[in-house]
């Protein structure tokens, strides 16, 4: 991550937008099973706060589906607050 994030639902999802980069790409399908592996098995960061991640979103980008890995409270903080 080179940029710090925007506080703001609505920005994080422009700059993820913006640069989708930031994210590691995802599988097209059998995503079930992959979101299972990388919550379960794998250990990332939460893209927005840096502690470990609990919750894998797909954010669909221009460049195909990628992963946005977040911990518990960034999850409950992007399903409250998407416009
Ligand atoms: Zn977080």
């Amino acid at each position: 991550m080179t940029a710090t994030p925007p506080p703001d639902v609505e920005g994080f999802l422009r700059l993820l937008a913006a640069e989708p980069t930031l994210l590691p790409p995802a599988p097209a399908d059998g995503i079930g099973d992959a979101t299972r592996r990388r919550t379960q098995d794998e250990i990332h960061s939460c893209l927005r706060c840096g502690r470990r991640a609990q919750e894998a979103f797909i954010a669909g980008t221009r460049l195909g589906p990628r992963w946005l890995d977040l911990c518990a409270a960034c999850g409950h903080w992007l399903r409250t607050s998407a416009p």
